[in-house]
């Protein structure tokens, strides 16, 4: 599972705010000591370009010079493995997908003689399709085109290659018969316009009207009485009418590349801790075998790996690009723990018994024996195919809930890209629905700050505090659909509550100078969040998502149930201004004694209440208001990121002796790198 991938970075920190509750509680093992926090420099560069509504951000992992060298080694053979299987999931979009590429990638390398509009329109085509990781939006799996005309861009190519572009076309096809014969996937934005198709009208199937590569010629109707045998890692193709499975492994499909990848695996495993070599083995002989059996024994060792300061996510993972939900689509991502941020998260979850005796709420309802959830914040050095360059923010895995109930699950929350996409948008979104320059001021400076912390608490002392009444069954079962939203809003209204208590200080984790300002940011941005979410639901007049359910539902109760929150126009436009931090505090308190007694008597018709009067329904004017002025302020809907570049320092006997880190600055020169396009 993943978080907020698709959002921009306006309310990152606390988008971040979803987990898994069912996490284990497991005992932190010691962490090595710290290195030296590396301050960057206050220039330092993050936004580099727009590219229609996404934002181009520069990623800097800033604690990987001062690791030791066998940890930079290891990453080094991680980091060309996690590159090694790109292409897989740019295949897994589209069938023509890494054709077209082949043909933009070489016009691009080799721009001499191209008429110089045609070269900005594939250059923006060109970069978004990287971005996308093919030709669609990752926001609205909708595909884009080209906006010059196909004999523009067949000129183009023709130019290119009289540079010196090396346009391969299939044997026995001609450029032009091959350009032909990809124009409509260039051009016409209704062949194959969705990648993932969930619901394609009545009549109409999910599969057939996906466009991913996944299944070729295969309907749902298809399967019917089919026993699939390798779900997550199989393309489901007829052949001669037939029904096969297409197996994702070292001799099937996509095998040169997993090939490759093996190799890197390989060489990495000397320079592992034996937990880490045995998730690496386990990998190993999966993608060897395709077998389900070995996946589930590679998922076993790696969540069983929760010492190595360094890991890796690599293969078949995340199944968003399937409309049954069952295909995954392959990733690579390669971090390290950041020792610094993670030491909070140790603290918050050393102190779980604690947080749990202050609860606010009837003390029938407090465990007696409590331990926070351990997560660790990470920094991420690569995120390839589904996981790059648009990134999540939060990671929980494995995804087999089967695995994760009898061993439990790794959450590690990406820091280096939460920071990079904050530092990166524009302080705009917080001026435009602050009620004085004095709030705006505040969030500017300690927002990113009170939002990582109450984040922590939110997965640390949130999720894991808490009890159900004596007799009473799952709160899953009792609160059914409602369930989500509830036990969202309670982790949040945890965060909320102790971010203001003294014992923050006393712990070292706030600055006692600075807690009443963190407190006053953090509650005014909450507040704003309110009506600033809504601008992600263009349609309709009901908020469907968990986490916007029960933000919108704090806001609205406190606004009903206290003087903490005032509902003002200016200029005919709309502000909640948070008036009150005290009286703010003493209502969430108050609240979370209340979703505390909803969850522990599993009371449905508690719970539905207070989301219905709440926290599902909104005003739609206000919801245009809000549209409008984002529009205005021209923000971008979501980010990709360039990552940092390694390359290994050999000696005189062959051996990496050391393994340095830079930044590209620039989409375009990585993307041509990383498929080995020469200018
Ligand atoms: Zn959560």
């Amino acid at each position: 599972m993943r978080f907020s991938k698709s959002c921009s970075f306006i309310l990152l920190a606390a988008s971040l705010a979803a987990c898994s509750p069912s996490a284990p509680a497991e005992a932190p093992k010691p962490a090595a000591a710290p290195a030296a926090p590396v301050t960057p420099p206050a220039d330092r560069k993050y936004l580099l370009e727009r590219v229609d509504d996404a934002s181009v951000v520069q990623l800097y992992a800033d604690g990987f010079s001062a690791l030791p060298l066998k940890e930079k080694t290891l990453i080094w053979h991680l980091y060309q493995a996690a590159l090694a299987g790109r292409d897989i999931f740019i295949d897994q979009k589209h069938r023509n997908a890494l054709e077209m590429r082949g043909v933009f990638e070489q016009i691009i390398a080799h721009p001499q003689g191209v008429d110089a509009a045609t070269l900005t329109e594939i250059q923006r085509y060109a970069k978004l399709f990287w971005i996308n990781n093919g030709p669609y939006n990752n926001l609205t799996a909708q595909k884009f085109v080209l906006a010059c005309t196909p004999q523009a861009f067949a000129a183009a190519a023709k130019a290119a290659a009289a540079s010196g572009a090396t346009l391969t076309t299939p044997p026995g096809e001609s450029l032009d018969a091959m350009l032909a014969r990809l124009r409509p996937m260039f051009f016409d934005a209704k062949v194959d316009p969705i990648v993932t198709n969930k619901s394609p009208g009545a009549g109409k199937d999910i599969l057939l009207s996906s466009a991913n590569n996944l299944y070729d010629g295969v309907s749902t109707a298809d399967l019917k009485g089919f026993t699939e045998k390798y779900g997550l890692n199989s393309r489901l193709a007829k052949r001669n009418g037939k029904l096969v499975e297409e197996v994702y492994r070292i001799d099937g499909i996509y095998g040169k590349y997993i090939a490759e990848i093996v190799k890197h695996l390989e060489a990495a495993k000397a320079f592992a801790d034996p937990p880490m070599v045995k998730a690496l083995d386990a990998l190993v002989k999966f993608y060897r075998t395709g077998e389900v059996a070995d996946r589930e024994a590679y998922d076993i060792a790696w969540v069983q790996d929760k010492v190595s300061p360094v890991d890796t996510i690599n293969g078949f993972i995340e199944v968003y690009l399937d409309p049954r939900g069952i295909k995954g689509g392959w990733e690579g991502l390669v971090f390290y723990v950041n020792q610094e941020k993670t030491a909070r998260i140790k603290t918050l979850a050393t102190n779980a018994q604690w947080f749990e005796d202050h609860m606010p709420w009837d003390a029938k309802y407090r465990k007696t024996s409590v331990q926070g959830i351990v997560a660790n914040a990470i920094d991420v050095v690569v995120e390839t195919g589904d996981s790059g360059p648009v990134t999540p923010i939060g990671i929980n895995l494995p995804n087999d809930q089967a695995i994760r109930e009898k061993y439990g699950s790794k959450s590690v929350a990406l820091s280096n890209v939460t920071d990079a996409g904050n530092r990166a948008t524009p302080g705009t979104m917080r001026s435009e629905f602050s009620w004085t320059p004095e709030e705006a001021g505040r969030s500017e400076k300690f927002a990113e700050f009170s939002g990582s912390l109450t984040t922590d608490m939110h997965e640390v002392i949130g999720h894991a505090s808490g009890k159900q009444a004596e007799g009473k069954a799952s709160p899953q079962e009792l609160i059914k659909e409602q369930f989500s939203a509830l036990e969202e809003g309670r982790a949040d209204l945890v965060g909320l509550y102790f971010i203001a208590d003294p014992k923050l200080v006393e712990l070292g984790v706030v600055p006692a100078a600075d807690q009443d300002a963190v407190v006053r940011a953090e509650y005014e941005g909450y507040t704003r969040n309110a009506i600033v979410q809504l601008r992600r639901v263009r349609q309709g007049t009901q908020i469907e998502e968990d986490h916007m359910r029960n933000r919108q539902m704090i806001v609205r109760w406190l606004m009903a149930n206290t003087k903490a929150v005032e509902q003002r126009t200016r200029d005919g436009k709309t502000y909640l201004v948070m008036v009150d931090a005290k009286l703010f505090r003493d209502g969430i308190g108050k609240l979370l004694g209340e979703v505390q007694r909803i969850k522990s008597e599993g009371d449905y018709e508690g719970a539905k209440k207070l989301f219905e009067t709440y926290g599902v329904h909104f005003d739609p004017k206000l919801r245009d208001e809000v549209v409008e002025r984002v529009k205005k302020l021209d923000l971008p809907s979501y980010s990709a990121f360039v990552m940092p570049k390694l390359a290994p320092v050999m000696g005189a006997d062959g051996t990496i002796t050391d393994v340095t880190i830079s930044y590209p600055m620039d989409l375009t020169a990585q993307m041509l790198e990383y498929s080995g396009v020469k200018k």
